[in-house]
C-alpha cells in the first residue's frame, strides 16, 4: 500500500503505533513503567520467565516481557530445586507468549493443567513466585502500587511482630534474651515459637509455660505477646496451656494442635477466648473453607509465598472477612514476600493487627535497588509501582546457586 492510498483511519492507527513505540521506549527508560493508555494498543507478551535458587536458600521469580517491564516474585524455599524446577519446567511452558495482565486466566492454568502435582507444596509454592511476579508486572504497567489495584490504601504503615522461634530447643532464659533483643529493635508485639510439628505432641508443656511466663513478665504490659505451638499439642494439652496462657495474658495461640486435626482446633477454639490461630498448612481457598468451617479458627493465617500467590491469598482474605474472621498471614520470607504480604494488608480493612515478621536477611539487600525496611517494628506500605522493589541482575547472578 502506499502512502497515497492510506486512509485516514489508517493513518492514524500507523501514526499511533509509532507514538506507542516512542513512549514505550520512555517508558522502559524512565522505571520500567508503562501508561495504561499503551497496553490498551498494544497487548503485551510474556517472552520467558525465570526461577533462581540463591545460595540464600531462597527462589526469585523473574517474568519477562516483550515490552521491556519486568516483574519479579518469591516462592516458598522448602526445596529450592524442587520449587524453582516446577517454575521453569511445568509453569514456564504454560506462559510464554501469553498477556501477563489476565492474571486470573493465567492462575487457572496454572494450578489445573498442574493440579495433579499439587494441590500443596511444592505446586502451589511454585505457582506464588510467578503469580506475584504477574502482579508486579501489573502495577508496573498501570504505574499503581498493588495494593491500589487491589482496591485501595486502608494504611500507611504496617505494625509488625517479632516471630522468634526455636522454642522447643532453648531454655526459657535463652528465649527471653532473644525476645528483649527484639524489643530493643522497636517491636512491641512478638511470638515466641516452638517449632515442633506434629510428630512430638506434649513434650513438655511445663516448659513451655514457664518459659512464656518470663517472656511475658520481660515483655511487660504494654508488648503484645502470642504463642505458637507449632501443632505440637494434643487436644487437652492444648486447652490446659491456653487456659494458663488466658491468665497469664496472651494475644493470639497459633497452631494449638496437629495441623490436619480441625476437629481438634474447633475442640481448641470452643474451650478458649483467645484468639486460636491457624492457616500456614493451608494451600488454597478450598482448604481454608474448610479450615474455617470445620476447624473454627478465630485468625486466618496463609503464607502469600505458598499459597499460590497475592491472587490467591487475596480470595482466602475475602472468604476470611466472609466469616468475619482476622487476617494475620504467616510470613517468613523477609523481602519480597514480606511486601507482597504488605500490600495485601494495606488493602484489607481487617487487617490491623500486627503481621509476622521473622527477622532480616541483610545477605539478601544487595539484589535490590532499594532493598525493604524494617523500622521499630515497622514497615511503610511501598507506594512505587507493583511491590515497589526492584533487582540488581548482576548481583541476583553473584547469589545463584
Ligand atoms: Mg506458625
Amino acid at each position: 500500500m502506499t502512502s497515497r492510498n492510506l486512509s485516514r483511519r489508517a493513518m492514524l492507527k500507523t501514526a499511533g503505533a509509532g507514538a506507542v513505540a516512542a513512549v514505550a521506549a520512555r517508558g522502559v527508560a524512565a522505571g520500567n513503567v508503562i501508561s495504561a493508555a499503551i497496553v490498551g494498543q498494544k497487548p503485551i507478551r510474556i517472552s520467558d520467565i525465570k526461577a533462581t535458587p540463591l545460595k540464600t536458600g531462597t527462589v526469585i521469580v523473574q517474568v519477562f516481557t516483550d515490552a521491556g517491564v519486568v516483574g519479579i516474585g518469591e516462592c516458598s524455599p522448602m526445596n529450592t530445586a524442587v520449587v524453582a524446577g516446577f517454575v521453569n519446567t511445568a509453569l514456564r511452558p504454560l506462559l510464554v507468549d501469553q498477556n501477563p495482565l489476565g492474571i486470573d486466566v493465567l492462575w487457572n492454568k496454572m494450578m489445573f493443567k498442574t493440579y495433579k502435582l499439587g494441590p500443596q507444596g511444592a505446586q502451589p509454592e511454585a505457582i506464588a513466585g510467578v503469580d506475584i511476579a504477574l502482579w508486579d508486572i501489573l502495577g508496573k504497567v498501570t504505574g499503581q502500587p498493588i495494593h491500589m489495584l487491589l482496591g485501595g490504601c486502608y494504611r500507611d504503615v504496617v505494625q509488625l511482630y517479632a516471630s522468634i522461634g526455636g522454642g522447643g530447643d532453648i531454655q526459657p532464659e535463652r528465649m527471653v534474651k532473644r525476645v528483649e533483643d527484639a524489643l530493643a529493635n522497636g517491636f512491641k508485639a512478638v511470638k515466641i515459637r516452638m517449632d515442633w510439628g506434629p510428630m512430638r505432641q506434649d513434650r513438655d508443656p511445663g516448659k513451655d509455660l514457664e518459659m512464656y511466663r518470663q517472656v511475658k513478665a520481660a515483655a511487660g504490659n504494654g508488648v503484645l505477646v502470642g504463642f505458637d505451638a507449632n501443632n505440637g499439642y494434643s487436644v487437652s494439652t492444648a486447652i490446659r496451656q491456653g487456659r494458663k496462657f488466658e491468665e497469664l495474658g496472651i494475644y493470639h495461640y497459633e497452631e494449638p494442635v496437629a495441623q490436619f486435626d480441625y476437629a481438634g482446633l474447633a475442640q481448641v477454639a470452643d474451650a478458649l477466648d483467645v484468639p486460636v490461630a491457624a492457616g500456614e498448612h493451608e494451600y488454597t481457598r478450598w482448604q481454608f473453607r474448610d479450615l474455617i468451617l470445620e476447624g473454627k479458627i478465630d485468625i486466618i493465617q496463609p503464607d502469600v509465598v505458598k499459597c499460590a500467590g497475592i491472587s490467591e491469598c487475596w480470595k482466602i482474605a475475602v472468604l476470611g472477612s466472609t466469616f468475619n474472621k482476622m487476617f494475620v498471614p504467616h510470613q517468613t520470607q523477609p523481602t519480597i514476600g514480606t511486601v507482597a504480604n504488605i500490600h495485601i494488608c494495606a488493602a484489607l480493612p481487617n487487617a490491623d493487627r500486627p503481621q509476622e515478621y521473622g527477622g532480616a536477611k541483610p545477605e539478601l539487600d544487595e539484589i535490590f535497588v532499594e532493598p525493604p525496611v524494617v523500622e521499630k517494628g515497622m514497615m511503610r506500605v511501598p507506594s512505587k509501582p507493583g511491590l515497589g522493589l526492584e533487582i540488581v541482575d548482576a548481583k541476583l547472578k553473584k547469589l545463584a546457586v
